[in-house]
């Protein structure tokens, strides 16, 4: 058995056999090259590449996992800096006159080979540490992305790092739960495991070995804990305990049909977070009082080109009926930053996260904006569809949408296809911008909804993305809180109603505080709806406010 620590995205426990998704694990082509100079040079680059992402990931799994489970890439990099393993890569490349992939492809078998030859058991196990640092040559050498994980059995993926792309095409009904060597808690993927309610564990060091391919493997959630071909004991305690998890579930179950109400009786909405049309099952099944936050664009995501009107219309008008009635809150495309599709060809930039993305790109292309609005309002007229938008920074960004609005409405009356002309409107609270004109926007829109993953992130000059910054990305600062309560204010000076959608409305430590500012809806996973109710059942406001508003102080 095999135990490695990481960082728990998701509680639960998952066990089944372990997918191993190799990025870039392309067949390696001998090619004669006439400069083997610039092979070299392309070999040393990429090494160099490596080491760094390997000290950064050194540092990250430090921090986060402790000395002992991080020791493994510095172990890496002591092996790409041997130099027996360098002088045979640059060997083979210059005396065959070939490309670096070859040179590293049969440096890492010749390597292999040799260790597993040994007879000390340490000095085996080092086979599989260099045909892991060869892949990762490998993948900086072919500048190589993941293709879509493809799995014939409900199986835990383990890989490197999934990126939102990879996680949404991921077959939900054959992931019992993934594993990762890199990944932050407040990216995009580590919210997908959340809302596809799978237990998910980052920062695992190690996790990639080839060796692990196919054993049989179990996700600790609670614990940020991986067993590789566990023992019968280990195997024993975790299938209990997944059995205990299952009864507390059965037993929040009885929550279902009440009300979310607290002792002294003020009234909350929750809401349920989806990323596709299939999680309004959870939703339902979770007795969601209405969806919060569709992220709409998963749908882009899963796609290789732009989904055009049909597609979205059947999208939108799915999510509504099956809600039935019930507030249905749909995101505009949020694209951009680390949620990537290939075909929107978005240029390079240095700082994603404040570049062209959400808003700001359906603003400079109006004419996909204008798809996606056609296809919402086309489903207003099949459930109680709302409109949001995200990244808002100003009051102008709200009237140039508005303008775009009439002009769709002014469309489709024209074509006499019917809406509904009551859709709410709503902003996302998710810049400091935004907070500081929280005032203004109340006066033109429905509803605000705080995005608090950005919010946090740029109030505190964050990068969510970034894994060794972990411990200074604190939702919980006063100033992310006040943010919150400022903009709170605002939207009930207008008469507005204020929720949040982003991951700290499920965090039972400040729900408490939310009740005391008085924000009128909390939208979260499917999985976390009851025991949020639970929470809000339990709690006496006018008992606990100013202790709860301190937290702001
Ligand atoms: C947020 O930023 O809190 C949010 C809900 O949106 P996303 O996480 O998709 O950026
Ligand atoms: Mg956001």
């Amino acid at each position: 058995m095999q135990t490695i620590q990481g960082k728990s995205v998701f509680g639960g426990i998952a066990i089944g056999k372990l997918s191993l998704h190799q990025k870039g694990k392309n067949v390696i082509k001998r090619l004669r090259v006439e400069d083997a100079a610039a092979q070299v040079q392309r070999f040393e680059a990429a090494r160099a590449a490596a080491l760094g992402q390997l000290a950064q990931l050194y540092e990250t799994a430090k921090q986060e996992v402790g000395e002992a489970n991080a020791a493994i890439f510095e172990i890496h990099q002591m092996m790409l800096n041997d130099p027996d393993y360098c002088e045979s890569i640059t060997n083979i490349i210059q005396t065959q006159n070939v490309n670096a992939e070859y040179a590293v492809g049969t440096t890492a078998d010749n390597f292999a080979q040799m260790f597993s030859a040994m007879d000390d058991a340490y000095m085996q196990g080092r086979a599989a540490d260099v045909k892991d640092i060869s892949d990762r040559l490998l993948s900086i050498l072919s500048g190589a992305d993941g293709g879509a994980v493809e799995l014939t059995e409900p199986s835990i993926v383990a890989a490197g790092d999934l990126a939102p792309s990879e996680t949404v095409q991921l077959d939900k009904s054959m992931v019992l739960g993934f594993v990762t060597e890199l990944g932050s808690a407040n990216s995009h993927t580590a919210i997908l495991a959340r809302t596809m309610n799978i237990p998910a564990i980052i920062l695992a060091a190690g996790i990639t070995n080839p060796s692990f391919d196919g054993q049989l493997c179990i996700i600790d959630g609670f614990r940020g804990v991986v067993y590789v071909d566990p023992d019968e004991k280990t195997l024993a305690d975790c299938r209990r305990r997944q059995e205990e998890e299952a009864q507390r579930q059965k037993l929040l179950e009885s929550l279902k049909g009440q009300d979310n109400v607290t002792l002294d009786g003020q009234h909350i909405h929750i809401y349920a977070n989806i990323g596709d049309v299939k999680d309004t099952g959870a939703a339902l099944q979770y007795d969601a009082g209405g969806i919060g936050l569709m992220r709409s664009e998963f749908l882009y995501l899963e796609q290789r080109d732009y989904p055009d009107e049909e597609l979205q219309f059947h999208a939108y008008r799915t999510v509504a009926q099956n809600m039935a009635g019930k507030r249905v809150i749909i995101r505009t495309l949020d694209i951009g930053a680390d949620k990537q599709a290939d075909y929107f060809h978005l240029p390079h930039e240095e700082n994603p996260a404040l570049g062209c993305r959400a808003i700001r790109l359906c603003l400079t292309r109006p004419e996909l904006f204008k798809t996606q609005l056609r296809a919402l309002y086309r489903a207003s007229a099949y459930g109680k569809i709302a409109i949001m938008f995200p990244m808002i920074t100003s009051v102008g960004e709200v009237l140039e949408i508005k303008k775009l609005i009439h002009a769709v409405q002014t469309e489709l009356k024209a074509q006499d296809i019917p809406f509904r002309d009551d859709v709410e409107l709503g902003v996302m609270i998710e810049t400091p911008a935004s907070v500081l004109v929280s005032d203004r926007l109340a006066k033109e829109v429905d509803f605000f909804s705080v995005g608090t993953n950005d919010l946090t992130q740029y109030t505190l000059a964050i990068d969510r993305q970034n894994q060794s910054l972990e411990r200074f990305y604190d939702p919980h600062h006063p100033a992310v809180l006040r943010m919150i309560g400022m903009a709170a204010e605002n939207a009930h000076r207008e008469g507005k109603w204020i929720g949040i959608c982003g991951e700290l409305g499920a965090d039972p430590a400040l729900t408490e505080t939310f009740l005391a500012m008085g924000i009128d809806e909390l939208s979260v996973s499917p999985a976390c709806i009851l025991r949020l109710r639970e929470k809000v059942r339990s709690t006496n406001v006018a008992a606990v406010r100013e202790q709860a508003l301190k937290l702001l102080k």
